[in-house]
């Protein structure tokens, strides 16, 4: 694997611009349509037409989000891949969990999370070899060390706009027209699953509104910062009864 040296120097073009270059198909774009990954979206199919792109539908989203990624299809001409959970897992974890388990504490939230959005992203980066994500280090505390390039289970993982501002994404997002997505302008920064996202208040952080019920644990779901510990051991155990192959 041979990486660009000092990555962190390099801009969202540049990085994107290797990455389409070295990897071709094998590269892809994932995002979940928040305002991050259209400019990602936006700068690499700049540089080529053809970048994929894909999205985990988790069953859960918003109709919202739908509706942007049909308005984004449009624009770019592109087939945005839809990656689904496994449907033999979300059903056993719902039989025996009931529908909106995640409420009931962190290791059943954490749970639906890796069956509806973990497992599918596993899932996809087996036909990558590299991908891009729209973090930000300012986000919070959990991402503040994000690399713009990290090597992650042998693929590589790039997170261009690691070094931008929450200012910078927006004056992009304006200077070029963007979709955004619906539920911005009533109050939702960051926007997940229907039942685990709610507006957030004046004053509050960017991410207050993912799992707001829950105290004292990072509010991630798994697909960048990996769970460990006492949470790993009790999500291990849960997810023994769940998942198939
Ligand atoms: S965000 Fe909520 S509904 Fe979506 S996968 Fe995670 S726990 Fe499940």
């Amino acid at each position: 694997m041979t990486l660009p040296p000092h990555p962190d120097s390099l801009s969202a073009q540049r990085l994107l611009a290797w990455a389409l270059e070295t990897y071709g198909r094998r590269f892809a774009l994932c995002t979940s349509f928040q305002a991050e990954g259209t400019v990602i979206l936006d700068i690499a199919h700049r540089i080529s037409p053809d970048v994929r792109v894909f999205t985990i539908d988790t069953g859960r989203l918003p109709a919202e989000t739908y509706q942007l990624i049909d308005a984004v299809r449009a624009r770019y001409g592109i087939a945005v891949e839809i990656v689904a959970p496994d449907y033999r897992e979300v059903e056993k974890m719902t039989t025996q969990h009931g529908v909106n388990l995640f409420y009931r504490d962190p290791s059943y939230r954490k749970l639906c999370c890796h069956v509806r959005k973990v497992r599918p992203l596993e899932r996809k980066l087996a036909e990558l070899d590299a991908w891009a994500v729209g973090l930000r280090r300012e986000q919070s505390q959990e991402r503040a060390g994000t690399e713009k390039l990290a090597v992650v289970d042998g693929r590589v993982k790039l997170s261009p706009l690691a070094d931008w501002t929450k200012q910078q994404v927006e004056d992009y997002v304006t200077a070029h027209e963007l979709p955004r997505h619906p539920l911005v302008n009533q109050g939702y920064p960051s926007i997940g699953c229907a039942p685990c996202t709610r507006a957030v208040l004046p004053g509050e952080e960017e991410r207050a509104g993912r799992w707001w019920w829950e105290t004292g644990d990072a509010k991630e779901c798994g697909l960048h910062v990996t769970p460990d510990g006492q949470m790993q051991r009790t999500l291990d155990v849960l997810l023994e009864d769940i998942l198939v192959g």
